[in-house]
């Protein structure tokens, strides 16, 4: 006899199209129908990707079909557009679901160690140098270093009775970040749905205030916390920050497919340690030339900054001073991360 629990079972064993979590686990399945031996399964999904039901719908058929005496098996599909894009279709009124939070950015790296926060920190100092106001939530529960990086890892947020987190303010920007809510030898044993939750508590207790831009510092990957993040809020443009090596340019290629399959808007990439310049201004190649160049190119998405391997961009980090605070006129990096901030705020506002 074919019971919910068999078929839950066999659901298990289907994983979402790209992630390998299973479509039980992703809180899709929203029905399971038995009458006799027939079986329907109601999924509720928010893709505007035809390949992504049409995957689901397969593997569904094939997980049942080997079930002892199944009779017909009904697939239903309850699709809406996903939250980016309700924000792409009304770009006059583009909303978050963040309150009070106008254009959310993320940076995203394929692989970690790339730069992908240091990025994420200057370009939120960048943005907040326009004269914006600006927030940046460390996303990343296993290697949180925003907190470090902004001077502020001694620093608390406060709660309020509500249990809502209130960011703390380092360099004009407003901040938090796992490594504010964790001490240092705190273990995280947060995984799988845990982490989700995490996740989307994180998004949705801290009180922003007013903000023009939230820069979203994604952990490293394309795991489930970068799912639930890009289905939980409508993403307005995206940074995938990389090395010019293959190694990292493989990773990045992953990065940017998953973004394309969940319709969040790629606004380009980043090459970040594409060259060492010595005292003598000679250029030193280390992680290869032109790689992220040539990448830009082949994914037909725009080359939004070169930022050189550099060593007061690595010492500010370290001391909590992000290297966009130093004046553009007389730091290059620094320059360089206003023109990437200048060109996220012309793409996100377009
Ligand atoms: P990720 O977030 O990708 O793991 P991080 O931003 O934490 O990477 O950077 C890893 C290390 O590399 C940090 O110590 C950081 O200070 C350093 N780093 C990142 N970008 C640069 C750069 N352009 N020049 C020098 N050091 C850098």
């Amino acid at each position: 006899m074919i019971t919910e629990e068999i078929v839950r079972e066999r659901l298990k064993t289907v994983h979402y199209p790209g992630f390998s979590r299973n479509i039980l686990s992703f809180g899709i399945v929203k029905g399971i129908m038995i009458q006799g031996n027939d079986v329907s399964v109601l999924i509720s999904l928010a893709t505007r990707e035809p390949s992504i039901p049409q995957a689901i719908h397969r593997g569904i058929e094939e997980a049942l079909q080997t079930l002892e005496g199944i009779g017909k098996i009904t697939i239903d599909f309850d699709l809406k557009d996903p939250p980016s894009h309700t924000a792409a279709a009304n770009p006059g009124s583009a909303q978050s679901s963040i309150p009070g939070v106008k254009k959310i950015i993320v940076v995203a790296s394929g692989k970690g160690g790339v730069g992908k926060s240091t990025v994420a920190i200057n370009l939120a100092v960048a943005l907040q140098r326009t004269g914006a106001k600006v927030g940046l939530c460390d996303c990343d529960l296993y290697g949180p270093s925003v907190a470090l990086m902004l001077g502020a890892e001694d620093e608390q947020p406060m709660a309020t009775d509500q249990n809502e987190i209130i960011p703390i303010e380092a360099h004009g920007i407003k901040a938090i970040s796992m490594g504010f809510l964790l001490t240092e030898d705190s273990p995280v044993i947060v995984r799988g749905p845990l982490a989700t939750r995490y996740t989307q508590q994180f998004l949705r207790q801290c009180l922003w205030g007013d903000l023009d831009y939230l820069v979203l510092d994604l952990p490293p990957g394309t795991g489930d916390i970068q799912l639930t993040i890009t289905q939980t809020v409508a993403v307005n443009g995206s940074v995938i920050v990389t090395t010019p090596q293959e190694v990292a340019l493989i990773d990045a290629r992953k990065a940017m497919s998953m973004f394309k399959k969940v319709n969040v808007p790629i606004t380009g990439l980043v090459e970040n340690m594409a060259w060492f310049e010595c005292e003598h201004g000679t250029r030193y190649f280390i992680f290869g030339e032109g790689g992220g160049v040539a990448e830009a190119e082949k994914m037909g998405i725009p080359l939004l900054a070169q930022i050189p391997l550099d060593i007061p961009t690595r010492d500010g980090s370290d001391k909590g001073v992000p290297v966009a605070s130093l004046d553009p006129a007389t730091n290059r990096v620094s320059a360089a991360f206003a023109d990437l901030a200048q060109k996220m705020i012309a793409a996100v506002e377009r």
